[in-house]
Parts: structure tokens; sequence; C-alpha cells
């Protein structure tokens, strides 16, 4: 279903001379983009059913430019998108018709590496994997590793509280950032959280870290890094059925292991992955786990012997330990190449992301099966096995017609099964416009008006990225006993192209 987005605010429309000149007043040189072709690139972000190109795009590059523009918006009532690298999987970074949309991609520097705390600050447009590789030659990394790594920025992983495969072990964002510099919605630049990891006062950090933009825009970033473990080893373990391969990530967590990570492929993902890079899996079974251990180098064996015995125990018709670091590699090659080599079956995939617990998982893959037959549209599975997050890749061709309806009627499904088996409707690609109308079928009515009165706590006039993630908020004084602001719009269906 096509989500409702605020309507375009016509008297903000007419404005849009007058609003030009005053970002470009703020941001001098290239730094506002108006012309429709300089638009064009920012019309959506990864979720590419949903395009609406921008009123104007602005590209400051100092947090000072930031606050100006935001604080400028504010005081003329005009409405704002932040946007990191558009990566996001869930809308998050969709323009508005009459919304300035905020790139951040210009505030790209490493502003202070420090070994002694552990921490390096970095603007947020920063990729995630430029910290790794600003600190990988003194032996330490920077844990969150999205599959995007190598494109989104630090300020959206922040934003979508992004994880990764290694997460499991070392957490994800939330639990890898330790302060930020952030613009209030009025404009106000303030400091949240600091070197350490347990700041005083209010967790006011947790609440920004996952708010995808609706709260204020993060301008620094201070993380934590890791010292490189001294030592990697990863498994390859096939099994004949789904059930034996769920009961070993149960296991294998029940047992006290936490692997650095454990990812999971069911058949028709690992005949994709195999099909595309040669990773040499074995093709002749029903699920592939590939778990990854690491720590000192005993205790690293002593994991790969402990891991392979529970696999065993559960069946398992191959196992495979690595030897070197190219063999560890090239098990993760597969895994790693699952989205592109969906793409070479289908014209287009629809990526799913929820959460379930463990012990659900068998049941939900048979249901997920069945749906796919329901809904006549193939289906390849990766997750994240460990913390439960599927990754439902659907398969569909956007020109035949209903097509793309029918995909997403189908991930509505799943995404509801997985809400109905105790877990939850995101993982880590976050709520978006893709999963806004699905919040009700997780948070009551008292959940959401607590979400809904942060959301005005923090942006009164609801001009930080409006229609996003909370569903049909229209005005703040929806909640009672606080004031009326602009924006009572009513929200009309976004136009699709
Ligand atoms: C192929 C592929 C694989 C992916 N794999 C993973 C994965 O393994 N794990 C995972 O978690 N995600 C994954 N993603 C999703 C995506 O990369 C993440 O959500 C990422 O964090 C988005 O970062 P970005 O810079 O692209 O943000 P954008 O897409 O530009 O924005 C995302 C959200 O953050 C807000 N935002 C951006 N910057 C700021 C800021 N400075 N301050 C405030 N708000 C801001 C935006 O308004 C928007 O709501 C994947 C995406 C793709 C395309």
């Amino acid at each position: 279903m096509t989500p409702a987005m605020p309507t375009p605010d016509g008297k903000v429309l007419a404005r849009r001379e007058e609003i030009v000149a005053a970002l470009s007043a703020i941001v001098p040189g290239d730094g506002v983009l108006h012309h429709p072709d300089a638009r064009r690139p920012y019309e959506s972000d990864a979720l590419t059913a949903y395009r609406q190109p921008p009123m104007v795009v602005v590209l400051p590059e100092t947090s000072a430019q930031v606050a100006a523009v935001i604080r400028w918006c504010h005081e003329h009532d005009v409405r704002v998108v932040p946007r990191g690298a558009g990566t996001s999987l869930s809308g998050g970074a969709l323009p508005l018709a009459d919304a300035v949309l905020l790139g951040l991609s210009k505030l790209n520097r490493i502003l202070e590496i420090n070994y002694v705390d552990r921490v390096v600050v970095v603007q947020p447009g920063v990729t995630n994997l430029a910290i790794t590789k600003a600190v990988e030659a003194n032996g330490f990394y920077y844990a969150p590793d999205p599959s995007s790594q190598i494109a989104c920025t630090i300020g959206g992983n922040v934003a979508e509280n992004a994880g990764g495969v290694h997460c499991l072990k070392y957490g994800v964002t939330t639990n890898n950032v330790l302060g930020v510099e952030f613009v209030t919605a009025t404009g106000d630049v303030v400091r949240l959280g600091g070197r350490g990891l347990e700041p005083p006062g209010l967790d006011l950090l947790g609440l920004v870290v996952g708010s995808e933009g609706l709260l204020g825009v993060v301008t620094e970033v201070t993380v934590r890094i890791l010292p490189r473990p001294e030592c990697v080893r990863a498994l390859l373990i096939g099994f004949g059925d789904v059930e034996s391969a769920g009961q070993c990530v149960a296991d294998i967590i029940a047992s006290g292991i936490i692997p650095a990570g454990m990812e999971m492929m069911d058949r028709p993902a690992v005949c994709a992955a195999e099909a595309f890079v040669r990773a040499g899996y074995p093709l002749d079974v029903e699920a592939l786990l590939i778990v990854e251990v690491d720590g000192p180098a005993p205790e690293c064996d002593d994991l790969v012997g402990r891991v392979g015995a529970i696999a065993r125990r559960n069946g398992a018709t191959s196992v495979r330990a690595s030897a070197s670091d190219a063999e560890r590699e090239a098990f993760w090659a597969g895994r790693k190449a699952a989205f592109p080599a969906a793409g070479r079956l289908s014209p287009d995939y629809y990526c799913m992301d929820g959460t379930i617990p463990r012990r659900r998982l068998p049941e939900v893959l048979g249901r997920i099966r069945e749906l796919s037959g329901q809904y006549g549209l193939g289906v390849i599975n990766v997750f994240h096995a460990g913390d439960g997050n599927l990754h439902p890749l659907i398969m569909y061709d956007a020109n035949r017609p209903g097509e793309l309806q029918r995909a997403e009627a189908f991930g509505a499904e799943i995404l509801k099964l997985c809400v109905e088996v105790g877990g939850v409707l995101t993982g880590e690609h976050g709520v978006g416009v893709e999963k806004r109308d699905l919040m009700p079928v997780m948070f009551s009515d008292a959940d959401l008006k607590q979400q809904k009165r942060i959301k005005c706590a923090f942006d009164p006039k609801l001009l930080l990225n409006p229609g996003k993630m909370i569903p049909q908020l229209h005005r703040c004084a929806e909640l009672g006993r606080m004031h009326v602001h602009g924006n009572s719009l009513p929200f009309p269906e976004l136009p699709r192209f």
C-alpha cells in the first residue's frame, strides 16, 4: 500500500525562490541545488519504489551551516529531510515536494583519532568503512559493519541504529556511539553523551540513536574503536533441513558461546550466491550456516571445535573450518554477494527486515514459503541468525502491473508474522515510510502516543522528516494539552513513479 505523505504546501512551494536565496546566503558557492536535473539524483533512497524530487537540495560543509539552515527553516516553517548517503531501505531519506533536502555528505572529515581513549570523532558524512580504514594500520576497527558500509554514512547509521554481521557480539550502532553533536529543530547545537560509556543524566543519546532524522540532525559523532582480535576463524556448516540449522543456532548460544557473527542462508539463497561468486558452497543443503569466532588463537581453536561438535550433534551434513584468512573470506564472499545475486534472479527485489525469537525460525521460514506460493512471488532468505534478524528478499518485476503491490502485501504479511511470533517490525533498516503504517501492529495506542509526544517535545512544528516512522501525526495539538502549530495538512497518497 502506498503510504500517505504530508500534502505539499503550496504556499511554501510558491516561496521557492525566497528559500533558495536564503539558503544560498547561508551556504554560498555551489551548496544549493535547485535546477530539476540537479535535484533528480536525490529523488529516492534505496527503497526505489518511492520517488519524489525535493523542492531544493542544500549541501552544507560545516556544522554551523547546518544549524543556520535548520534555524532559518524553523523560523520560516519550512520542512527539512536530512540525508546521508541515501542507502536507507525503508524510505527514511525520501524527499518531500515542499521540503529542503539537507544533504550531509560534505561533512566528511575525520576530526580526531585517539588510541588512548579508543575513540574516533567524525563528521556525519564520513562513511562507515572509512572509520575502520583510518585506524586499521594501528590494529583497530569500528565494529558495526552494515553490508552497505562502503557507502553509508555514520550519520545515517546513527539515525537508523544500523547493524551488521558482527553486531551479535559487539553490539549495534547504539552500543558503539559514545556521543554526538546534535542540531535541534530550532537550530540550537547541543552535545549528547561524551567519550565514555556512562554519561550523566537522562540517556538522550539513546533516544537520538535510531530516531530516523525526526528529532534533530547529527553533526558530529564520537564512536569507540576496538582492537582487532588476534585470531578470526569461520565455520561453514550445511544442513539437510532448516529445523536442524535453527536448533544448532539455538544450541550454540545456549552453550555460552557468542560468535562474532552467525549468518544463515536458505537453499535458494545458497544456490543464487554460489552461481554468482563461486564461493565453494555445498549445493545439496537446505540451510547453510556461517559461524565466525574470534579472540586469542587458542580460544579460537577451542571455539571452532565446540561449534563443530554442536553442529554434528544437530545432524550437520558438512562442517568446514577455515584454515586461512583467504578461506574465511571465501566463506563470507557468498553471503556478502547474496543481495546482488538476487538481482540476477529477478528484475527487482524487495528486501524485508524483521526480527523474530531464534527458536521460531523454522516455523517462520515455513510460513514464508507458504506465503511465497500464495502470492506467486519467489523469495530467498538470508539472515543474521544469531539475533533472529530476517532479510527475506522478495522477487518481483515492477514492469508487470500489480506485481510491486503484491510484493509489498507479501512483505507486510511477513512483518506481521514476525510480530505475531513475538518479534519486532524491524531489525536494522528502520521504519521510514515502508513500515510506518504497520506500527500499530506492534505498538498500542498508548505506546504510539508516547512516541508522538517525544517527537512533539523535540520538534513541535513537525518540520523534521515529516511523514516518516510515526503514523498519522498531523499536528502536536492532536495529542491534547499541546500548542497548535503548522503542518495540520491532510496526508494524501504519495504519487509513485
Ligand atoms: C545493499 C544494502 C545493504 C544494506 N545492509 C545493511 C546492513 O547490513 N545493516 C543495516 O543496518 N543497514 C543496511 N542497509 C541500510 C542502510 O545502509 C542503513 O540504514 C544506513 O544506516 C543508512 O545510512 P545513509 O548514510 O545511507 O543514510 P540515509 O539513507 O541517507 O538516511 C537514512 C535515515 O537517516 C536520516 N539521517 C541521515 N543522516 C542524518 C544525520 N546526520 N542526522 C540525522 N538524521 C540523519 C535520514 O533522514 C533517514 O531517515 C543496507 C542498504 C543497502 C542498499
